[in-house]
């Protein structure tokens, strides 16, 4: 497994794999790998004929007071995980490389990008849009693997394929969970065990307003009052939001007939953590 710090050697190492084999995948990371990371690294394995993963901890998606100083890094660990499932190059910038003094230009995916979670984080979403573009021009993968765990970030980046043109399709590899129902994060590593108790709560309210989907429920008004009040239950935490929305266009639906996004937010403890479920049309 090759591992480029600089933009001209991952470009010489995506170059020698092209030259080779025909489709690369790329999987984009911030580090601090887990099985969800991998599932994504596994997807690209069996889609493409050659896996590039990314590492980069990107400043521009954090806001001030944000975590990025403290955000795990874990360079080490994290190269045997994606050299034991085969990966052919990392590509692991510092923060200078990609982004040089004087650097001005950036992707904002307008509208979408102030939605849901864009609502609560400003300027994130143009921070990840630019990284992704930069990262989609520099490696030109034909498939690139997203989790649905970041659902939010699955509607921009979509839209910016469309919008700018990018020769490539986006995957999206369903949210992995521990057995618990804890939708897997690098940021859980910041939970007490306590706290970790406290955060199964966002999976258990997606459980139950699924269940009521399923029993025949499809207006969104009751089954948000279900969601908030099993979340509720755990005082200690602060939801930021519990929304059902188009899963394209984040807007709210007022029923999940046509099919739907159910998304959750709460900061636990340290955490803001998300989780969400997609509801398919009836
Ligand atoms: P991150 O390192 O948090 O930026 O995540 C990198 C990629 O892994 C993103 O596309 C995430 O959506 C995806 N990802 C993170 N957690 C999970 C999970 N639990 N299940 C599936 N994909 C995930």
């Amino acid at each position: 497994m090759l591992i480029a710090k600089t933009i001209a050697e991952a470009r010489a190492a995506v170059a020698q794999l092209r030259s080779e084999r025909r489709c690369i995948g790329l999987v984009p990371t911030m580090g601090a790998l887990h099985e969800g990371h991998l599932s994504l690294v596994r997807a690209a394995k069996a889609h493409c004929d050659a896996v590039v993963a990314t590492i980069f901890v990107n400043p521009t998606q954090f806001a001030p007071g944000e975590d990025f100083a403290e955000y795990p890094r874990t360079f080490e660990a994290d190269c045997a995980l994606l050299e034991a499932e085969g990966v052919d190059l990392v590509f692991a910038p510092e923060p200078a490389e990609m982004y040089p003094a004087g650097t001005s230009t950036v992707v904002d995916v307008e509208r979408i990008s102030g939605r849901l979670d864009g609502q609560s984080r400003p300027g994130h979403f143009r921070g990840v849009a630019t990284v992704v573009a930069k990262l989609f021009n520099i490696v030109e993968p034909i498939h690139a693997f997203f989790g649905q765990k970041d659902a939010t970030q699955v509607a921009v980046l979509r839209q910016m394929v469309r919008d700018l043109n990018f020769n490539l399709e986006l995957v999206v590899c369903p949210i992995v969970r521990e057995p618990d129902g804890l939708a897997m994060s690098s940021r859980n590593r910041y939970l007490s065990p306590e706290q970790r108790q406290q955060a199964l709560v966002l999976s258990r309210a997606l459980r139950r307003v699924e269940d009521e989907i399923a029993a025949g429920v499809i207006d969104a008004e009751p089954l948000i009052d279900l969601g908030l009040a099993v979340l509720a239950d755990e005082p200690e935490i602060r939801v930021d939001y519990f929304r059902i929305v188009d899963p394209d266009t984040l807007e709210d639906v007022s029923d999940v007939s046509a099919g739907a996004l159910v998304a959750v937010a709460a900061v636990v403890g340290p955490a803001r953590l998300i989780d969400n479920a997609l509801i398919p049309p009836r």
